[in-house]
């Protein structure tokens, strides 16, 4: 197989735009830490940084741009629009741009299919749903404020809905999920492609709890792939040349300038087949395991129809 140079590897999306095959991910980076490990990441190469409303540092993801000195169209912006917002879109992005002192966002994902009543965050919406939301965001095309609209956490069963529902003008650019071995998703990942839909894989390193790099289905891929090729490859890099060699960019989340560079060193090798399979092989029934479930949610999004 050809080496691939992931470090400019992008997925053109259905807008014609290119989304970088690795991201940063800010999810738990304290904001004290995000300006560094933003700036970081620029001067390390990444052109691709994933944030959110909900994550509290959109601020910080804002001046760490600003501080790698990085010209901002160079860059692919992710946030999304929290689920108490649902109702308030326009106000939404309006506030996500003031926050990261930017003028458009390349991609805008409603975060979760969930439309949570801001006043009490138990319950949802009786009269509002993810279709009403998508609507709203529809309308933020054009605009020059996104340039792309997505969703997040969406299953087969509320692709179908929005799809099949006749308000539904313009396909989700991307599907932000969860996707590790330990939760591989290949139905919902088939379903995506043939909707024309990309996938972004989130806790792509299995995130604080999952430990898949301590597994050996993952461990012996890096010591065989660093024995062919001579130089040390690590178990998380494993696991994100398996993302991208599957078809979906990666945003793996750190703080630590040396582990940011590591995650976006990536050229100059692949895994061949076997290699690729085994890693997978570690998505079997009993070893499944997934960091992000529903049950903080009002309603229930996850359907267990994904594989
Ligand atoms: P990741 O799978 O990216 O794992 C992050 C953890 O791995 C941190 O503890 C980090 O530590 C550690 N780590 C990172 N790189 C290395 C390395 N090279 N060696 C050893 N340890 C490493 O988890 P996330 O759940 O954060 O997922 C990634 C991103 O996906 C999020 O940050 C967010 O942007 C997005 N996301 C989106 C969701 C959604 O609902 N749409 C839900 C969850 C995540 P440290 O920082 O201390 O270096």
């Amino acid at each position: 197989m050809a080496e691939l140079q992931n470090s400019k590897k992008t997925y053109t999306l259905a807008s014609g735009d290119k989304i970088p095959a690795i991201g940063l991910g800010t999810w738990q980076s304290p904001k004290d830490q995000t300006i560094n490990a933003v700036k970081s990441a620029l001067q390390s190469g990444y052109r691709y940084i994933d944030t959110a409303f909900a994550y509290g540092n959109e601020e910080q993801v804002g001046e760490g741009i600003r501080a790698s000195g990085v010209p901002r169209e160079q860059i692919w912006i992710t946030t999304k629009l929290d689920n108490p917002w649902h109702k308030r879109v326009a106000e939404g992005i309006d506030t996500s741009l003031k926050n990261l002192g930017v003028e458009y966002v390349d991609l805008y994902l409603m975060h979760w299919p969930c439309s949570t009543d801001p006043d009490d965050l138990q319950k949802h919406l009786p009269d509002w749903d993810f279709i009403k939301t998508w609507a709203e965001l529809q309308k933020l095309v054009g605009t020059g404020k996104v340039r792309n609209i997505g969703v997040s956490n969406f299953g087969i069963k509320n692709l179908e809905k929005l799809l099949n529902d006749p308000s539904c003008k313009h396909t989700p650019a991307v599907n932000q999920i969860e996707l590790h071995p330990k939760n591989s998703s290949p139905k919902l990942v088939q379903y995506c492609k043939e909707k024309g839909i990309h996938v972004t894989g989130y806790s792509c390193l299995g995130s604080t709890k999952l430990e898949i790099y301590k597994e050996p289905e993952v461990t012996s891929v890096a010591d065989q792939v660093s024995k062919r090729i001579g130089k040390e490859v690590t178990p998380q890099q494993v696991m994100l040349q398996w993302g991208i060699q599957n078809g979906w960019d990666v945003i793996p989340k750190s703080v630590t300038p040396e582990r940011i560079a590591a995650n976006f060193a990536l050229d100059g090798w692949s895994l061949e087949k076997d290699e690729l399979e085994k890693v997978t092989s570690l998505g079997a029934t009993e070893s499944k395991g997934k960091m992000c479930g529903d049950d903080w949610l009002p309603i229930k999004v996850f359907f267990g129809d994904d594989y």
